[in-house]
């Protein structure tokens, strides 16, 4: 396969990272995940956008990154994978330096990476049929959730608790307040109203949430950004987390509570159904 690392073309398997990286010693650095459905990359102005954000948030020094484009286009037609179902991952960091907390050199190239992959999973397209089961676990992260940093250890932990409960996912909580998943946002339909929690430094702005909401507006579902209280979701008739990998998955189950009467319900179908759409229309037209 072949990946790219600041400004090279070269097998994945030749690359080479410093250790004195800070991305391998701080998790100071920024990743994203694009979804590619027959080659076409879904919404990736908005993923650009979000590490421009992240960039600027951490002081990254070069705060534009909309020239990935580009490198995400060759590297689809470099590994033939036009007309495929792939990922793209980006990773930016600080760049290598020997070791101090504080930035290096202003002259430190950062260390900007990319690679595209098929993308195929049995396993998530059935739990989008079936539902899945979630848990709560505490939200220990830091209190900047909106930047899409590599410093994932708590979402790493929150997810292999779900694993290992056999469930699918983890939402965290804070001061009662349900939040996002490891890797997705979350929603709840309560009366009959979709609620998800607002836009600010505890969630990460998703871009599959973008899409749910803007599907909303346009086809008048009643839509709420505001806190969910761990104690409503006795009142919650459907659970569902969304992200580019998951897109719009059912939680049938959250710790012992089951949902509704155990089985996806009208709204999360609906939104599977709009999403599909959008994701075929982008296809058409880009
Ligand atoms: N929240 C967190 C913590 C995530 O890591 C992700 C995606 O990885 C999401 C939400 C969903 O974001 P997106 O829809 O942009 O994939």
């Amino acid at each position: 396969m072949i990946a790219y690392l600041n400004g090279v073309y070269l097998a994945k398997d030749e690359i080479q990272i410093s250790p004195d990286d800070r991305g391998f010693l701080f998790a100071d650095g920024l990743y994203e995940v694009v979804r590619g459905y027959r080659g076409r990359l879904f919404r990736l102005s908005d993923h650009l956008a979000r590490l421009n954000y992240g960039a600027r948030h951490l002081r990254l020094g070069q705060h534009d990154f909309s020239c990935l484009a580009a490198v995400a286009r060759e590297l689809i037609s470099r590994n033939q994978l036009e007309d495929q179902e792939i990922t793209v991952y980006f990773q930016v960091t600080r760049g290598a330096a020997p070791r101090a907390h504080a930035f290096p050199a202003a002259a430190t190239p950062l260390t900007v990476y990319a690679a595209a992959s098929l993308y195929h999973d049995q396993k998530m397209q059935e739990a989008r049929q079936e539902g899945i089961r979630a848990i709560t676990a505490p939200d220990i992260r830091w209190a900047h959730c909106d930047l899409k940093t590599t410093a994932l250890t708590a979402n790493v932990l929150a997810n292999q608790q779900a694993k290992e409960a056999g469930a699918g996912e983890a939402i965290f909580m804070r001061d009662g307040v349900l939040l996002e998943g490891t890797h997705s946002n979350f929603m709840a339909v309560i009366d009959n109203t979709i609620v998800t929690a607002p836009l600010n430094n505890y969630i990460l702005g998703g871009i599959t949430r973008k899409v749910v909401l803007e599907i909303c507006r346009e086809k008048q579902i009643a839509l709420e950004e505001r806190p969910i209280f761990a104690i409503e979701i006795q009142n919650a008739t459907e659970l569902m987390v969304v992200g580019t990998i998951t897109e719009v998955l059912p939680v049938i189950q959250l710790d012992s509570l089951t949902i509704g009467d155990g089985t996806p319900g009208p709204v999360a179908r609906r939104l599977q159904e709009e999403f599909d759409e959008r994701v075929r229309k982008a296809g058409a037209s880009s």
